[in-house]
């Protein structure tokens, strides 16, 4: 049986058993070493729990390309990326309570967790000690079903996974918040930060500029280290306080003790060290970015009773604490709107940290495709 639905998408019954699947385009890596290519994926037909969701914009984020070439190991494939995604609710299932057909919402990184461990019942669900099904590159909850990012039209979503984008954000800008917003104001939070506290973002990209509005949005003054000189005049109109090129080795002892926190955003490897070098006593450097490990020495640490730390995303609750801070702060990313088509282009300038500051794909692209 194939049935049209409303939303103009074909209907099929999957090894044929009961559960009705939803095909819907999406750009996929078939390997570590394939480009992204037009495919299509299946989503499940919305059951008691779940809203079906259109989705208008994702937006691009580094963890795409680790994951997409398989730089973390371990890699799914086919793999449709995307984890900062934007849409409309149109269809909900029969128990469904928080949402409406109409509602502009947001999925992140993940998707369910095991909603009964310790790190779940605190509202951490990234950390879930069972382990998380992350958007795409994953497993569901059944640890069998791949999940599938956002490069898509469709994503069937448990409605407690589902964020509510408030009024005022336009939505391109929105976007990028469900990785890059709540990954920076997250540790900003938990390590504390305060008016008038002198910080420090590592790294000028996605990420990096999120941290940086948010950091002033919570009143610190903030430095930016950046490799990019060319990003000088960009930084301070994000409301940087200071900017600082590391390509001098000489500023990694001009600044040495300065920063109460330095939160660092950068993906490619670099030396942690020198960048401790920059903390004051107590101070604590907290690593988001994800590149290829980076030896340590203990004398960093120990000399000011230094903290190095890490920080994953940001559970439900908090993301949307973030999403409503940033509607309250008229805090929204900088983003370049591209074509699913350029998809490719867009990874290798990101990779060349030309991008100014995030990639949002608009998925009418990929709707108006002709497959
Ligand atoms: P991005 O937009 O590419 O930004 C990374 C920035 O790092 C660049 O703009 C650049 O800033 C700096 N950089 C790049 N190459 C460098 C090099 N060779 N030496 C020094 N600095 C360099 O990436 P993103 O999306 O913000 O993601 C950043 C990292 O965070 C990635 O590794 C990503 O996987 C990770 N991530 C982690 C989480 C988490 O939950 N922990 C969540 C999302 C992403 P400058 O030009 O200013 O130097
Ligand atoms: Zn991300
Ligand atoms: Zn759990």
């Amino acid at each position: 049986m194939r049935t049209l639905q409303p939303h103009g998408l074909v209907q099929s019954p999957k090894n044929n058993t009961k559960t009705m699947m939803i095909t819907t385009p999406a750009y996929a890596a078939a390997s570590a070493t394939s480009p992204l290519a037009p495919s299509a994926i299946e989503r499940r037909e919305p059951g008691a729990h779940d809203v079906l969701i259109d989705i208008l914009y994702c937006g691009v984020c580094h963890s795409d390309i680790h994951q997409a070439r398989n730089e973390w190991g371990g890699a799914i494939y086919p793999m449709v990326p995307g984890h900062e995604i934007i849409g409309a609710v149109v269809q909900i299932g029969s128990a469904v309570s928080r949402w409406q057909v109409g509602d502009t919402v947001g999925v992140g990184c993940f998707v369910d967790s095991c909603r009964e461990c310790e790190a779940c019942a605190a509202g951490e669900e990234q950390y879930c000690h069972a382990g998380a099904s992350f958007t795409y590159n994953s497993r569901e909850q059944d640890r069998i079903t791949p999940t599938y990012g956002g490069y898509s039209t469709l994503i069937t979503v448990d409605e407690s996974y589902v964020l509510k984008i408030p009024d005022g954000i336009p939505l391109e800008r929105a976007a990028p918040l469900l990785c890059a917003g709540i990954t920076t104001y997250s540790p900003l939070r938990h390590f504390g930060v305060q008016r008038n506290d002198s910080i420090a973002i590592v790294g000028l990209g996605g990420l990096g500029h999120m941290a940086v509005k948010l950091g002033k949005a919570l009143g610190a003054h903030v430095t930016v280290l950046s490799h990019s000189q060319s990003k000088r005049e960009d930084a301070f109109t994000l409301g940087a306080d200071h900017f600082i090129i590391t390509r001098d080795a000489e500023v990694f002892t001009q600044h040495a003790g300065r920063f109460s926190l330095i939160l660092d955003t950068v993906s490619a490897q670099h030396d942690y060290n020198a960048y401790l070098n920059l903390l004051r006593r107590d101070g604590t450097m907290v690593l988001v970015g994800l590149p290829d490990p980076t030896p340590l020495a203990a004398g960093s640490l120990i000399m000011r009773r230094r903290r190095l730390a890490g920080s994953l995303i940001g559970g439900i609750r908090e993301t949307q604490e973030m999403l409503d801070f940033c509607a309250e702060h008229g805090v929204a990313a900088d983003v370049e709107v591209i074509s699913i088509q350029n998809i490719n282009d867009a990874y290798e300038r990101t990779l060349k940290s030309d991008v100014r500051y995030r990639f949002v794909i608009d998925m009418a692209s990929l709707r108006s495709a002709d497959y």
